[in-house]
């Protein structure tokens, strides 16, 4: 755990001292959970927005996108059932009066009865060596199983009280399970009550003729009151999904985990409109068409992994969540939700409006079925960033701090750096940085020592470093090195280009889905 809360602030200050992430407002000692992406970090995050866009719009031609209003109107978050039900269960402290999610309180329990199991496994794997089988060790060992059999009962206990609204019984787990004040160790905490999470605020000049809103808290109502707008004027025939990616608001309980939970903060979502009886194999689809999205990304396959839920929101038939091993364990990622008729049918019950699908073939009107892909970008960022970034040991016994993005997503793909600057090298170096601008972000750096750029471009993420040298003069060839193995290669000049283009093309990445 102390492992894991060192290399979490470790990763939180390199956002920082990089130019990634900021803390909002930070002269006036920032505002909590809310964050502004700074020159690096507004490169990685519309990278990752476009490789989300180009795999779910581009390259499905029954996709389309949409970019919606955050101010919707207010009888919106009526009909999609925000306003009655859009609550998370808190609990104070009464000694450190500090605020806390019930039901985070008891995942976080069963996450340290799952280190244990990792644990063991660890160990096993140890005394077993080459013929250590894991699937079988888990699936065997009485311990571990223990261990398992706890995680379930207590999960499925939380998930039947939360689902009954029984928050009598929410406290009552948290006092048998003994769980305490992670701040404090005090275990004296009062009963267990539901937060509306909306923002509110007023639409109109004055006091007696506003009109109060709520800033929208997810991204996908604005797609379901379209629907007919864009089935209609696009000609779509189901099934046929709507993408759109923007900023939603919640107004957290916790909010202490970086971008992981912020109040204001980035969905990528598409709502998939498909004929009813069919969400089953619609959902099967999408659930293996994300996480292939997310594995292209090569961030490390152990790193994800699905969680049913046992919970299922008001409006769902079946759900999973995409799980990341984030620094602070397997957190949800992504959510991937059958919503069934649900939205659409309470829109049309609200607006009075038809809502519904004319199917040619079978000569008849329905309500079409849902199934959502919905996506944190900024948790996207998190996974992205904080899995990159290494302290390696070198052979000399140096560390080299380095951060390992996937090509496709970093900000800059290459820095020109001359080696000296004079003999006409900062020239040569300037050329290639204006002609590659054309299709890549391309950075100049001529200050320092060349090893001590080259480290500062690894610790950036920028996957290559494009030396020019004397040699230059002569040769038109450059040294080019590559971040993550330092290999270093002399190159042409006008081969650049395609050197560059062949690591970091979308196409070759999405590819490999
Ligand atoms: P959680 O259980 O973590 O609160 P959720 O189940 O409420 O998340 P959804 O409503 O399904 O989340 O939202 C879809 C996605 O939006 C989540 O998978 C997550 O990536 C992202 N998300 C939700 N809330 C936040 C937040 N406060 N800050 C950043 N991203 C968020």
């Amino acid at each position: 755990m102390a492992n894991q809360d060192d290399k979490f602030k470790k990763v939180i200050s390199h956002a920082k001292e990089y130019g990634y992430v900021f803390q909002s407002s930070e002269i006036y000692d920032g505002l909590s959970a809310v964050y502004d992406y700074a020159q690096n970090g507004v490169e990685l995050k519309k990278n990752i927005r476009d490789y989300w866009w180009r795999a779910m719009v581009q390259m499905n031609d029954n996709i389309v996108g949409l970019d919606a209003a955050i101010f919707m109107h207010p009888t919106t978050w009526k009909a999609s059932g925000h306003v009655d039900a859009f609550n998370d269960p808190l609990i104070d402290n009464k000694d450190s009066k500090k605020r806390y999610r019930a039901d985070v309180l008891v995942e976080d329990y069963c996450l340290k009865i799952e280190a244990k199991i990792e644990k063991e496994v660890k160990k096993a794997q140890k005394r077993f060596g080459e013929t250590f089988d894991k699937a079988e060790f888990i699936s065997t060992n009485p311990r571990v199983l223990g261990y398992q059999e706890k995680i379930d009962s207590i999960l499925s206990r939380l998930g039947k009280s939360l689902e009954s609204e029984d928050l009598a019984d929410v406290k009552s787990l948290i006092e048998e399970l003994q769980i305490v004040d992670p701040l404090t160790g005090s275990k004296n905490w009062t009963d267990v009550k539901q937060f509306n999470l909306m923002f509110g605020t007023k639409l109109g000049a004055s006091a007696e003729s506003a009109m109060d809103l709520h800033l929208r808290p997810e991204t996908a109502q604005g797609i379901f009151v379209n629907f007919l707008n864009v089935q209609k004027t696009g000609r779509m025939k189901l099934p046929f999904g709507i993408a759109q990616t923007g900023k939603a608001f919640r107004n957290e309980i916790v909010a202490r985990q970086f971008i992981f939970r912020m109040r204001e903060f980035e969905q990528m979502e598409m709502q998939f409109f498909i004929k009813p009886g069919t969400q089953g194999e619609w959902f099967k689809h999408w659930k293996d068409a994300r996480m292939k999205w997310h594995l292209s990304l090569g961030l490390g396959n152990e790193n994800y992994r699905f969680h049913d839920h046992e919970k299922l929101a008001h409006y769902a038939d079946a759900a999973t969540d995409i799980e990341f091993r984030f620094p602070f364990g397997f957190k949800e990622l992504e959510g991937i939700h059958s919503r069934t008729d649900f939205d659409l049918k309470a829109h049309e019950e609200h607006s009075g409006k038809k809502l519904q699908y004319f199917d040619h073939a079978e000569n008849k009107s329905y309500t079409p079925y849902v199934l959502e892909t919905s996506i944190g970008l900024d948790r996207m960022f998190l996974a992205v960033f904080s899995n990159s970034f290494v302290e390696e040991e070198l052979e000399n016994n140096t560390t080299r701090t380095v951060l390992r993005l996937p090509a496709v997503l970093a900000p800059f793909k290459a820095a020109v750096l001359p080696l000296v600057k004079k003999d006409g090298l900062p020239e040569i170096a300037k050329q290639i940085v204006d002609d590659l601008k054309w299709d890549f972000n391309v950075a100049y750096d001529e200050k320092d020592a060349v090893g001590r750029r080259y480290r500062r471009q690894d610790a950036n993420g920028t996957p290559f470093c494009i030396t020019v040298d004397h040699d230059t003069l002569e040769d038109n060839a450059v040294t080019i090195r590559h971040r993550d193995t330092m290999e270093q290669k002399r190159v042409k000049i006008e081969d650049l280009r395609e050197i560059i283009k062949k690591e970091v093309d979308v196409r070759s990445w999405l590819m490999k889905m």
